[in-house]
């Protein structure tokens, strides 16, 4: 990986040290210009005639997005964020009384909200899996609960937003399939720094954002739909983009579009189809052996400094790496190495879902490919 070129690529890169990849990347060029170009034309010709004259581009985002996830075109949805895309397949779901739901203690918050609102409303039961010893999903646990029937579906995150490990999304996957139950992946923070393949995890349903190591604008998102499924679920929401209005009825979508709306961030759309062509041509693989390198050293360097503790679990990690400093407030530590010009992060428990007591609240390092060993070493001479 030319990653001096990639730099180059990175306006942000002359400016930040910027480690809060997993809270939003830095734009590469092609991003920033297919979305204020689309901006610029949109002022300069109309907002719906710039739409017909990019429309072959704006098209393209579907096969753009489908490629680096391995689907389809027609299994993918542009949704304006990750909870939103997540949501439209969630409540899309017909639960009933006594359905179960399985998940696990690292559940993001918002996921967790709908689950006991969806309980409360329709009878569904949530229930957590319990963690093995390396703090995943007990593959174990889930056979047995599995084996108990009732389950309607199984939803967990693929990389928590709190901790480096990586859950092991395809052995989940296959024991979905073998009991014929819905499997809905959150693979927020996991698209765009690990290689994320639908057919190969197995998931009826993955949301993913557009900011984060994706790289793309804020305020996107998208959602795949295994095609086989897509006519089973009804969205929560319907507008004449989604279904077509034959008074007096309507017919949804045949595919995943049905979970868009008509009105959209068009600039955004280019922008995201824009990112995922930037980590489709650098490759997925590429990109998670540069990403899961740097933050093991990072790791490391952070385990061999007196009164450092690295947090992260997983016997699979990813590009997120927790720490806490002995005596010293996760957030004074961020806003010291902010005054350096360094990007970090703190999570709070209210994120951690199921087990907000499991880990304290830590300092949040997330790297991208782009950042360097000399950035992790400024990071390191800013800790206390
Ligand atoms: C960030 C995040 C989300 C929400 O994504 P938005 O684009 O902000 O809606 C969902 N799940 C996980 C695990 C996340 O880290």
């Amino acid at each position: 990986m030319d990653v001096a070129r990639l730099r180059a690529d990175t306006p942000g890169c002359a400016e930040v040290t910027h480690l809060n990849n997993a809270g939003a990347a830095l734009p590469p060029r092609p991003v920033l210009e297919a979305v204020t170009g689309h901006l610029a034309l949109e002022a300069a010709i109309g907002g719906y005639e710039a739409a017909e004259r990019e429309a072959s581009a704006i098209e393209r985002f579907y096969g753009a997005v489908a490629g680096l996830v391995g689907a389809r075109p027609d299994e993918i949805a542009y949704v304006e964020n990750a909870t939103r895309a997540w949501d439209m397949a969630f409540y899309a779901i017909p639960f009933a009384p006594g359905d179960r739901i399985l998940t696990t203690s690292g559940e993001y918050s918002s996921n967790a909200i709908a689950y006991r609102q969806v309980a409360a409303a329709k009878g569904a039961r949530v229930e957590v899996v319990p963690d093995g010893p390396d703090g995943t999903i007990s593959l174990e646990a889930l056979d047995a609960e599995l084996a108990k029937g009732g389950v309607r579906l199984v939803s967990l995150n693929h990389v928590p937003t709190h901790n480096g490990l990586v859950n092991p999304a395809a052995e989940v996957g296959r024991r979905c399939a073998e009991h014929g139950v819905l499997y809905l992946l959150d693979a927020c923070q996991s698209v765009g720094q690990l290689a994320v393949d639908v057919r190969e995890i197995g998931c009826d349903m993955m949301s993913a954002t557009g900011r984060k190591f994706l790289r793309g604008p804020r305020g996107t998102g998208f959602l795949y739909v295994r095609r086989e499924i897509v006519a089973a679920l009804e969205p929560p929401f319907l507008d004449l983009r989604a279904a077509e209005w034959r008074a007096p009825d309507y017919e949804p979508r045949p595919d995943a579009r049905r979970f868009e709306t008509w009105e959209r961030f068009t600039a955004g759309q280019l922008g995201l189809a824009a990112a995922a062509d930037y980590a489709s041509a650098l490759g997925m693989d590429e990109i998670e052996k540069r990403v899961t390198s740097l933050a093991a050293t990072l790791r490391g360097e952070l385990s061999a400094r007196p009164g450092t503790s690295v947090l992260d679990r997983g016997t699979h990690r990813s590009g997120i790496v927790t720490f806490t400093v002995d005596g010293h407030e996760p957030e004074a530590i961020k806003q010291a190495a902010r005054e350096r010009g360094i990007n970090v992060n703190v999570t709070s428990p209210a994120a951690h879902g199921y087990a907000p007591d499991a880990v304290p609240e830590a300092v949040r390092a997330s790297v991208h490919y782009y950042n360097t060993e000399e950035e992790i070493d400024r990071l390191l001479a800013a800790l206390p």
